[in-house]
């Protein structure tokens, strides 16, 4: 059977071989609305690791350093648990909006998305002309024209790709870094490769792999058909009203007219009349394109729309159901965690953790000796200088090389500890320790030690 009649992918041919869209563009409702988020979302990622909080980047992820910059919100190695909070948040959250909306994240808010069809699919009429000039630009001979037309859109791709690389740099080095990188390359080695390789990357996918992306290597695409229903919103062709189609003219025709404007519209080539596919990014052009098509003809639009598999059957939609409190559910669990864990996260913090090794040494002079590790982490603006005293037992004592330190705002700093007191007459060994580590202001935390030594029977 060939291979258009097995229903393979539009993009790709017989052997494999990569077919190229040419695709048209429609700017019609959805489009418009579309493209008034896209350029929201483009603009707020752009700006967001210039903009400055309290001395720091709106957004940066500052990994030498082990911080993450939110919003005036210093998180340190150790808030792990705030950022599982947040991408549970933000991956249950993407579950609910597709169980009711289906791929809205694909068609409105997916940087791939946003990029091709706000920046690069104009630049590319603008600079090329319409779908058959392009093709036929491609297919053509090279002539001077080509070579200047082709070379002027490379550069634009790279010029853009270059700009979002920079910004995507700058949420891991900073604005500063950013800029020291650009102006010599060689001061931040691993950031200049990284603005390079993503440069690279932005730019195979504008010029070459487009659509590719979201049809070979996006994983969210795979997931669709567990987190839809038949409940859910997607992109649908009402067959019953567009069946038979054909001519306007033809007696008894449905309201689909083969014109295929759709097809040419769909950023990913398919044809939507086929019925919900995995290809379908949910971008809503194909909508556009046809409500244009049928006000021509002078019949009602709505022809391919937005609607639920049980409303294309003629049911009612049903918005609550199952799974979508489980998402709710879900997304109220770890909002709660997330405030909860906020509400008690404190300026300066301590753990003393028992060190790898050896739980407890004899000393000579019979002084038993535990080894553990202090982090001292502040999140605050200014910085502390911190002490430890041990205030129980009376014979205890705490060595912290380097103690009273000064921790810098920000900063999470590790000292090795050592707990020592002469060797306690306890049947089992074990003896409490009370630890004070303070500020020099009035801060303070009491933390308990689990003294081990020799048992004495
Ligand atoms: S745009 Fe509408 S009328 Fe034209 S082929 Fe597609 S569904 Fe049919
Ligand atoms: S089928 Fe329609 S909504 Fe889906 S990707 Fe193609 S044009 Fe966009």
């Amino acid at each position: 059977m060939p291979l258009e009649e097995n229903d393979s992918l539009a993009t790709i041919g017989d052997k494999g071989r990569r077919l190229w869209l040419y695709t048209d563009r429609v700017w019609g409702t959805w489009l418009k609305r579309r493209a008034v988020v896209s350029y929201l979302l483009f603009f707020i990622l752009l700006l967001a690791p210039w903009i400055d909080i309290n001395g720091d980047p709106a957004l940066m992820f500052d990994i030498p350093n082990r911080k993450f910059h939110m919003f005036g919100m210093t998180l340190l190695a150790s808030d792990g648990l705030y950022l599982l909070f947040v991408m549970g948040f933000v991956v249950f959250g993407i579950f609910l909006v597709t169980a009711l909306f289906g791929r809205a994240w694909c068609g409105w808010a997916c940087p791939q998305t946003v990029f091709l069809e706000s920046i690069i699919r104009p630049l590319e009429t603008l600079i090329e002309g319409k779908p058959r000039t392009r093709e036929k630009l491609d297919e053509g001979p090279l002539t001077a024209a080509k070579v200047w037309k082709k070379s002027l859109k490379y550069t634009v791709y790279l010029v853009v790709a270059g700009a979002i690389a920079t910004t995507v740099v700058a949420y891991f080095l900073g604005p500063d870094g950013i800029l020291e990188a650009q102006f010599d390359p060689f001061s931040h080695p691993a950031g200049t490769g990284f603005f390079i390789g993503i440069t690279g990357i932005l730019f195979f996918d504008f010029a070459w792999f487009r659509e590719q992306t979201c049809v070979v290597v996006c994983p969210y695409g795979r997931f669709q058909s567990v987190l839809l229903d038949a409940d859910s919103i997607s992109i649908n062709y009402d067959e019953k009203r567009g069946e038979p189609r054909g001519s306007k003219r033809t007696a008894g025709a449905g309201d689909c007219v083969d014109c295929k404007r759709c097809i040419q519209v769909c950023p990913t080539g398919i044809d939507i009349r086929k019925g919900v596919q995995m290809e379908c990014v949910g971008c809503m052009a194909c909508i556009d394109a046809c409500d244009e098509v049928m006000l021509k003809i002078d019949r009602p639009v709505g022809l391919i729309r937005m609607a639920s598999m049980k409303q294309m059957e003629g049911g009612a939609r049903r918005m609550l159901r199952p799974r979508v409190f489980v998402y709710i559910g879900l997304i109220c669990i770890v909002a709660v965690g997330l405030f909860v864990t906020l509400s008690k996260r404190k300026e300066l913090e301590f753990t003393l953790a028992r060190a790898p090794g050896p739980a407890y040494v004899e000393m000579a002079d019979g002084v038993v000796q535990n080894h553990a590790n202090l982090r001292i982490s502040n999140r605050g603006d200014h910085d502390h200088t911190i002490n430890v005293e041990v205030l129980e037992p009376v014979d205890g004592k705490i060595v912290v090389p380097g103690i009273p330190v000064i921790v810098k705002a920000g900063q999470e700093q590790r000292f090795p500890a050592f707990l020592m007191r002469p060797t306690p007459k306890t049947p089992d060994g074990k003896s409490k320790f009370r630890v004070r580590i303070s500020d020099e202001r009035d801060f303070e935390q009491i933390i308990e030690w689990n003294f081990l030594s020799k048992a004495q029977m």
